[in-house]
């Protein structure tokens, strides 16, 4: 046989351990349906963790692909690109920004705006101007930058020392903020929902309290919008129905649509601080990404799209209270579009990787935030259809873990 045959065993021979998937593997996806290497299908809820946007094996997004790889493939930042300029000129045109670094992934957009707002206090007030508030529980990604300005001390310890001058505080806490916050401050750091943290949504008067803060104190306002971006929440960013417009925003996760891209937008006169040489990336601007994330863009910032998140959060709710009214396995279900969250009750906590097992095994796909909330991010055109058979398959799971006959 001269074809290798890979499992969930192989993982364990050549891998990091750093991850543990499943035994099973998928192979193949359409829209919110995938099939793993059985044969056996399952419906997507987690959507790549916030990633497939367009669900799986999206034309357009496929068609863009092709195309651009039989033009060029990479070119570096030695020279730019048409589909990185043509990408930057819609991300400007539909946010408050107007300057745009591309980068791949998350914390690489965090890592460029986390030495952004160090560089322009710098360039602007002092080198003292250099201390960053963020928030407990929020997640910016798995550098050392990004963890020590995340608020989970699991995702730093035994990494240190690591990077200085950076302070926590509670989310939708302004007291705490107004107690940390000073003129040493050059930026406070948030999600307009904390995702990984689960699925909390900041307060709108608490998030407008955060701006008028950081404009006393001369900070900048750094809204991390990886997870939330890109239609998540029902607009193209989750700031625009905030009410709070920040000074520099982070994109990546569903910006590619499961091409990895990431981006970071701001205005021109703090992207000024990033001068020729100051910052670079080999990969960024990529065009075969950037040729995707514009197709991405072009299905999701519509009205039909846009409007249809909002509907599916509904069903999705619905179905998530009624599975509670028949089992009082949630606490509270939590959402923001659809980034949606489920707390498990008091008897159940700590077991959310128990009920995400029992879903796999009846072939639906989730993921959780923390010990105790279950997390859905699904494509945001996800068929309704497949909404109520995944809702039919958790109903089931959570009859099992609960090992309760199944009502109804
Ligand atoms: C996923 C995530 C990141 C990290 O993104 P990567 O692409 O994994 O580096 C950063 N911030 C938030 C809010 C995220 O959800």
């Amino acid at each position: 046989m001269t074809q290798h045959t890979v499992s969930r065993a192989t993982f364990d021979d050549v891998m990091v351990p750093n991850y543990n998937p499943p035994s099973i593997i998928p192979v193949r996806g359409e829209g919110s349906r995938l099939w793993d290497q059985e044969g056996r299908e399952y419906i997507d809820f987690a959507g790549g963790i916030a990633v497939n946007v367009l669900g799986h094996h999206h034309p357009a997004l496929v068609k863009a692909l092709k195309e651009q790889a039989d033009k060029v493939w990479h070119l570096s930042n030695v020279f730019t690109n048409e589909p990185a300029l043509q990408l930057a000129q819609m991300l400007t045109e539909r946010t408050f920004a107007d300057r745009v670094f591309f980068c791949n992934s998350g914390a690489e957009a965090n890592e460029a705006a986390f030495k952004l707002v160090r560089k322009y206090a710098h360039d602007h007030f002092s080198p003292d101007k250099h201390e960053i508030i963020a928030f407990n529980q929020a997640f910016h990604g798995r550098t050392l930058f990004t963890v020590s300005v995340g608020g989970q001390a699991k995702y730093r310890e035994g990494f240190e020392p690591v990077p200085g001058g950076i302070t926590h505080v509670p989310y939708n806490d302004i007291e705490a903020l107004r107690a940390a916050i000073s003129e040493r401050t050059c930026a406070v750091v948030m999600e307009p929902i904390q995702g990984e943290g689960g699925v909390i949504p900041a307060n709108p008067d608490f998030a407008r309290a955060v701006r008028e803060l950081c404009d006393q104190h001369q900070a900048l306002l750094v809204f991390d919008e990886v997870q939330t971006g890109v239609g998540r929440t029902g607009n193209l960013y989750a700031y625009e129905e905030l009410g709070v417009t920040p000074d520099i925003l982070t994109s990546a996760k569903a910006l590619g649509g499961g091409f990895p891209i990431g981006a970071m937008l701001t205005r021109s006169e703090i992207a000024a601080s990033f001068s020729f040489g100051t910052h670079g990336t080999t990969y960024g601007g990529n065009p075969l990404g950037c040729a995707v994330a514009k197709a991405v863009l072009e299905v999701v910032d519509t009205p039909e799209v846009l409007s249809g998140v909002k509907r599916k959060q509904q069903l999705f709710v619905d179905r998530l209270q009624a599975i509670n009214a028949r089992y009082h396995c949630f606490n509270e279900v939590r959402s923001a579009g659809l980034l949606i969250g489920a707390e498990l009750s008091e008897p159940w906590q700590g077991q959310a990787a128990k009920f995400l097992a029992a879903a796999r095994e009846l072939g639906l796909m989730m993921l959780i935030a923390g010990p105790n909330v279950l997390r859905m991010t699904p494509s945001l055109i996800i068929p309704d259809e497949d909404i109520h058979v995944g809702m039919d398959l958790l109903e089931q799971a959570v009859a099992t873990v609960l090992e309760v006959e199944q009502a109804g």
